[in-house]
């Protein structure tokens, strides 16, 4: 892995997966920094919500405290919910111990492996060989190697996927695309919304710092948010809700976090590759990134850029009653436990999940009048 090098290596626990991460979260904006010092500018002008100059400070949990303007009760629940979201039952957890293959099985034809912020899924049975399996979403920059080793342990020597498929466009599910396209010669799935992101039309909205909730969203401006380009390989998954590759799975439209994200459902055993629609850690704290604890959140707040559609998204992810479900980030969740925060979740999407201020809760970007593209 890119930061298991160096004295860092001799650290263990969530403060050393801190340090790694922070690592890492640095040399993304040093990169972004030296793209823009020449060769492209991934971002152009953002508006009033950007970043304040000067040092993040660094926080130990999420802090949500001054959101009491939100919502009707401001009872202990609600001083709960604001301060840990939607806090889950440990025994919720849905995976298993680290592989030799470097991932972690969710049952026997799934398993994700965590790439610095971002979970990348593999699909298919172990030993399944050459164009036996499918790779949901590619990690980070800097994450290729780690996938190729670990799709090659799982699925055997030289194996390559027969279709890369992602739930959306955003950097860390896109960071090494393009070269695992190429490498692999795989198509690429994604809702058609999202492919101006996937074919180098057009940019992201910017992210939104102002949303609150810890040192990732304040650091949220220097992400890369320039489309990559992988239209010799690009499909869109079709109008009938199937997954071509994905036999017996239907993808699920969860806009919201971004305008063609999609979820994957397989009714058989109810589960559920949630992607950011909801995610089961606090995305936003460096500090809950790196521990992990098994807590039920709305999308990334720093991204999403309507939050009327992620409501809804999440309305019906939750009336699906999902068994297992497996989210862009944080540790997969399963059960009766995981079906009850979903249920809090939804009811109380207002409360805990929409930020108290932001851009985007004033003025959502959109695919219809075109605001959630930004072309040059
Ligand atoms: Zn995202
Ligand atoms: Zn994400």
């Amino acid at each position: 892995m890119l930061w298991q090098v160096g004295p860092l290596k001799s650290f263990s626990g969530p403060w050393a997966s801190w340090a790694r991460w922070s690592t890492w979260i640095a040399s993304v904006g040093c990169r972004r920094r030296w793209r823009q010092s020449g060769v492209t500018t991934e971002r152009r002008g953002h508006g009033p919500w950007h970043a304040e100059g000067g040092q993040p400070d660094l926080e130990l949990r999420p802090r949500r405290q001054d959101w009491s303007t939100k919502g009707p009760a401001r009872g202990p629940l609600q001083r709960r919910l604001m301060s840990q979201q939607i806090p889950v039952d440990p025994d919720a957890r849905a995976d298993g111990p680290l592989g030799s293959d470097g991932t972690h099985e969710v049952g026997g034809d799934l398993a994700y492996q965590r790439h610095a912020i971002v979970n990348v899924i593999y699909y298919g049975r172990p030993g399944a060989g050459d164009r036996g399996w499918v790779l949901i979403d590619a990690g980070v920059m800097g994450s290729k190697a780690a996938i190729i080793k670990a799709a090659e342990k799982r699925f055997g020597t030289g194996a390559r996927p027969s279709a890369i498929v992602l739930t959306h466009g955003h950097f860390d599910h896109v960071g090494v695309v393009e070269d695992l396209a190429r490498e692999w010669q795989v198509p690429v799935w994604a809702h058609p919304l999202e492919h101006p992101y996937l074919n180098g039309s057009a940019a992201y909205p910017p992210p939104d710092p102002t949303v609150g909730g810890g040192l990732v969203a304040r650091l949220s401006p220097l992400f890369p948010r320039a489309p990559v380009d992988v239209s010799d390989h690009l499909k869109s998954l079709p109008e009938d809700g199937s997954v071509p590759p994905m036999p017996g799975w239907r993808w699920i439209h969860t806009p919201g976090h971004s305008v063609g994200q999609v979820a994957l459902w397989r009714e058989a055993d109810r589960t559920l590759i949630a992607a950011d629609a909801f995610v089961t850690t606090a995305q936003e704290s460096a500090y809950a990134v790196a521990v992990q604890e098994p807590e039920l959140h709305g999308p990334p707040m720093y991204f999403t850029v309507d939050w009327d559609a992620a409501r809804r998204s999440v309305q019906a992810l939750a009336g699906l009653e999902p068994e297992l479900a497996i989210t862009g980030h944080g540790r997969p969740l399963h059960g009766s436990a995981l079906r009850k925060a979903l249920h809090t979740l939804a009811r109380d999407f207002d409360i805990v999940a929409v930020p108290k201020q932001g851009h985007y809760v004033e003025e959502p970007a959109k695919a219809e009048d075109g605001s959630a593209y930004r072309r040059s």
